[in-house]
């Protein structure tokens, strides 16, 4: 019997662990892997990311192994160049790339520091249970053989295929969004010391790609073509990686003397979700309750963010039930309404789309007349200001009717181009009103189906393994 389980030890379950034994609980974290080890994930945080790993008192580890801070961020579309730098968070205006291997056994280092008990190699099968409450877990140890764990609070902070999920009934999310593009990524040696400060994304038709500088003197390249393109890198991931990267004129010039030094890797079904996130004696951060597509970036800033506010939150009231789900319910409302916006800003990035009129003119202003807009949009990635803070419509709509008035040479762009443009971010913005004022307001959605099994209390109040094979849930 301990304070809390937490399932999964990445971003979202070393942050909750930590923030519920820093306030003086005892918490058993269970995962199936080891650490260090890799996970598939490409890794940008932005300085509102770096100031999570601070809150967590994770960064001097992470800073130590060596990746350079990225104090510019860089956008390079439609022929112009946008450079932003960033509003400092809690002091912080620089981003980081590290490598998960590293950060994440930064993270569980600093969770054991906090005398978390990290144990690897433990898979979770199943879930204890009381009249639907949870009660605690089953799992597999590094023997194979099975154990089980009580506590009043299991985390699931088990990733997007969440075992914790399914067993409560959450797995099905209740809204959700298909990817538009697909990922491909690679490391490389990098060439260029000029460019070791800055992150770099271009788009070029409906190409994306980045470019990161991390740890190990090396460049972190991820290519978002539209996913209607993932069959032309079946069986050839390396040469459509190399033929993809060098379309893109900025991204070649920028790896221009690097050479690739890895294989590729590919995330081909990144869609994003919310799942409901707590129920009783349960809750989900992370990628296990909710997830954005990564071509903005958010999910590690939002798994650490998320999980430290869910251990503060459930922390003082372990001991009272009604409390206790009051808190968990509250804890996944906020994080519902901070998400939101950023969550419909991303799923429009991750369409696969060219990029529209209006955000070619934003470009070409933030390029040519307005200096500050390139750090006003870096500020919605880093989470400093909302979508609809950045560009409310005193500032959109010059933008818009710039775009109107003044098309670009030859025939690409018709007025009727611009109008749609603006009439589909115009319904955007007001669907993405209307729901974060129903997210204030309506309850959330209940689950169904769990299959949380009921368990005679144990003998005595201890840890030690019970005879389980009847309660396995899977
Ligand atoms: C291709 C791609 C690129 C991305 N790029 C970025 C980026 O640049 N920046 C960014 O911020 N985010 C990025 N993300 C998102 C980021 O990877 C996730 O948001 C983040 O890893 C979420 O952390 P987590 O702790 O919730 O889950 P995970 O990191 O998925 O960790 C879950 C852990 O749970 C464990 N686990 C699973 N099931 C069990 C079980 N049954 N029992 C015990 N343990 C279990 C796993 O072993 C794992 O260690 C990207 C994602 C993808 C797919």
């Amino acid at each position: 019997m301990v304070d809390a389980i937490v399932v999964g030890a990445r971003p979202a379950g070393t942050a909750t662990a930590i923030a519920l034994a820093r306030a003086g609980r005892k918490v058993v974290a269970l995962d199936r892997g080891h650490f260090p080890s890799d996970t598939l994930s490409t890794h940008l945080l932005f300085a509102g990311g770096v100031a999570e790993l601070q809150r967590l008192g994770a960064l001097d580890r992470v800073e130590a192994l060596g990746a350079p801070p990225l104090p510019e961020a860089y956008m390079g579309g439609a022929g112009y160049a946008v450079r932003g730098r960033y509003t400092p968070v809690d002091g912080i205006a620089h981003g980081l790339c590290v490598r998960r291997t590293g950060l994440d056994d930064a993270l569980v280092q600093t969770a054991r520091e906090a005398d978390v008990e990290v144990r690897e190699r433990s898979r979770v099968t199943g879930l204890l249970g009381d009249n639907g409450r949870v009660t605690g877990v089953v799992y597999e140890d590094g023997d194979g053989r099975e154990r089980a764990l009580r506590a009043p609070l299991v985390v699931g902070a088990d990733g997007r295929r969440s075992t914790v999920a399914r067993l409560v009934g959450a797995e099905q999310p209740y809204r959700s969004n298909i990817n538009g593009r697909a990922c491909f990524y690679a490391y490389v040696e990098d060439g260029r010391p000029e460019w070791r400060t800055i992150a770099a994304q271009w788009r070029e038709g409906a190409e994306l790609g980045t470019a990161f500088p991390c740890d190990g003197g090396l460049l972190l390249v991820l290519l978002m073509p539209p996913r209607a393109r993932a069959d032309e890198f079946r069986g050839r991931l390396e040469e459509e990686w190399d033929r993809t990267a060098a379309s893109i004129p900025g991204l070649a010039e920028r790896l221009a003397g690097c050479r690739r030094i890895s294989k590729v890797r590919s995330a081909i079904d990144t869609s994003s979700y919310f799942r409901r996130s707590s129920g009783p004696g349960w809750a989900l951060p992370g990628d296990a309750g909710h997830f954005k597509d990564p071509v903005t970036a958010q999910g590690i800033r939002d798994a650490l963010r998320y999980g430290r506010l869910l251990g503060e939150a459930a922390a003082p009231v372990l001991d009272d039930r009604e409390a206790l789900d009051a808190a968990l319910l509250g804890w996944e409302r906020r994080r519902e309404r901070e998400c939101l916006e950023i969550y419909a800003w991303t799923n429009a990035l991750g369409a696969g789309e060219e990029m529209t009129p209006i955000e070619r003119e934003l470009y070409r202003t933030a390029a040519e007349s307005d200096p500050t807009l390139g750090s006003t949009m870096l500020d919605v990635f880093s989470r400093v200001r909302t979508p609809s803070q950045a560009l409310p419509l005193r500032r959109a709509a010059p933008i818009a009717a710039r775009a109107f008035f003044h098309l670009p040479p030859g025939n690409q762009v018709t007025r009727g181009d611009v109008t749609r443009a603006a009439a589909r971010e115009a319904r955007r913005a007001a669907a993405d009103r209307l729901v974060r004022m129903r997210a204030r307001t309506l309850p959330l959605p209940s689950p169904s189906g769990a299959m949380i099994t009921t368990c005679p209390p144990p003998a005595s109040p201890s840890a030690s393994p019970l005879p389980l094979s009847s309660v396995r849930a899977s």
